[in-house]
């Protein structure tokens, strides 16, 4: 038995075995709450960096859409989510037929791996990788190869290519990168796009696209329009638009067909009502997420001259975190950070034990961070 808990259970009454892949299935490291790292730690002032939020949170356009709480609370949300899927038709100019939304996107991977993988299918994604990307797959029976990055921590098209050589039912790439940061620019993205075998569903992941658009990054959906197979672009408002907590996401689809396979997997009101009102109206204000997310570029640029000034290797970033080595091991490290009021996350996948990735949170944030590291690292 590989997994503790499932043996502690097995010898309680009423205890029942679960399908051996769900057994056998680690637990998504989500991290700790502001509240559990305060409590236990009796510190004040936290600093929260270890999720990717953004710190300066939603456009307040988007607070003012929740009138009449009320009767927002009271009745079941629209299904369909009409609204949400027209605004973001409107800003992607796709049409709506072709977006489907999710609990999150991390709802939406789900949905595609009940929808499309079978016991025994091939998954290619990056490692390190984003952990749902393996765990999904692997809670359907699918086997997953991981493809390396360069040394340094960049795309590797010769790896790709190499991993491409074999049949896949999906591609899972995280464009930019989690939890590296770096991203495929759009001659690449074209070259790995051709590499992929033909049978096999490409399902981008741009969490971060709003801190990597711009003239280098690949127009996803542009290059993806040319293929003759099923592929979809997710992308969050986790992130840039700082609403982790209603947990909406949205795919951009190849086909209707594809998004009809993926509405009969999902729970029939998967996008409760307050996240609607919220998201549509944040979606409405791109400038202020835009204004957000430059200043969030400066913050990293200046972190990153930190780190690098005190001798730590950090990774490529289009993203609104920084992955680096801390030369150290990296859980031991984040615990001790924990201490001082700082949450990061310490990357546990074997070749990554020493490396740490820290969100972009406010300059007062950061400058806690750094100064938590300098009082804590043992290296
Ligand atoms: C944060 C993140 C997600 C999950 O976003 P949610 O919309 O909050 O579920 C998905 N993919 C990647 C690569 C991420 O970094």
């Amino acid at each position: 038995m590989s997994n503790g808990a499932v043996a502690e259970h097995a010898t309680e009454p009423g205890a029942f075995a679960c399908r051996p892949e769900v057994a056998a299935l680690p637990r998504y490291n989500a991290g700790l709450s502001v509240a559990a790292v305060r409590s236990r730690y009796a510190v004040e002032r936290i600093a929260k960096l270890a999720s990717n939020e953004n710190p300066e949170g939603c456009s307040p356009h988007a607070i003012a859409a929740l009138t009449d709480l009320r009767t927002l609370l009271r009745d079941y949300p629209d299904a369909p989510s009409t609204a949400i899927r027209q605004t973001i038709s409107e800003l992607t100019g796709w049409p709506a037929s072709q977006v489907v939304v999710g609990n999150g996107s991390e709802n939406l991977i789900e949905m595609l791996c009940l929808a499309l993988l079978n016991r025994g299918d091939r998954v290619v994604t990056q490692n390190p990788c984003f952990g749902l990307h393996e765990l999904y797959s692997v809670a359907m029976g699918a086997t997953v190869d991981k493809v390396d990055f360069t040394a340094g921590l960049d795309f590797d098209l010769a790896a790709w290519h190499a991993a491409c050589a074999r049949p896949a039912r999906m591609l899972m790439i995280a464009n930019p990168s989690n939890p590296v940061g770096c991203a495929l620019n759009g001659p690449d993205f074209e070259r790995v796009v051709a590499m992929a075998p033909p049978e096999a569903v490409l399902l981008i992941d741009e969490a971060y696209y709003e801190y990597a658009v711009g003239p280098a990054f690949p127009d996803a959906l542009a290059v993806l329009q040319r293929q003759q197979r099923p592929w979809i672009v997710l992308r969050t408002l986790s992130k840039a638009y700082g609403l982790a907590g209603i947990r909406l996401g949205y795919g951009l689809a190849s086909s209707a067909q594809l998004v009809d396979a993926l509405e009969r997997v999902r729970t029939p009101f998967n996008i409760n009502a307050v996240a609607q009102a919220v998201a549509t109206a944040a979606l409405q204000d791109q400038a202020y997420m835009q204004a957000s997310v430059q200043r969030t570029v400066q913050t990293r640029a200046t972190l990153r001259q930190a780190l690098e000034q005190d001798g730590y290797v950090v990774a490529p970033s289009h993203t609104n975190f920084l992955f680096f080595d801390a030369q150290e091991p990296a859980v031991a490290l984040a615990e001790r950070l924990l201490g001082h009021g700082v949450i990061v996350k310490a990357w546990r996948e074997p070749g990554f034990e020493s490396f740490i990735r820290v969100s972009i949170g406010t300059d007062a944030e950061c400058q806690q961070f750094l100064s938590a590291l300098r009082l804590t690292r043992s290296r």
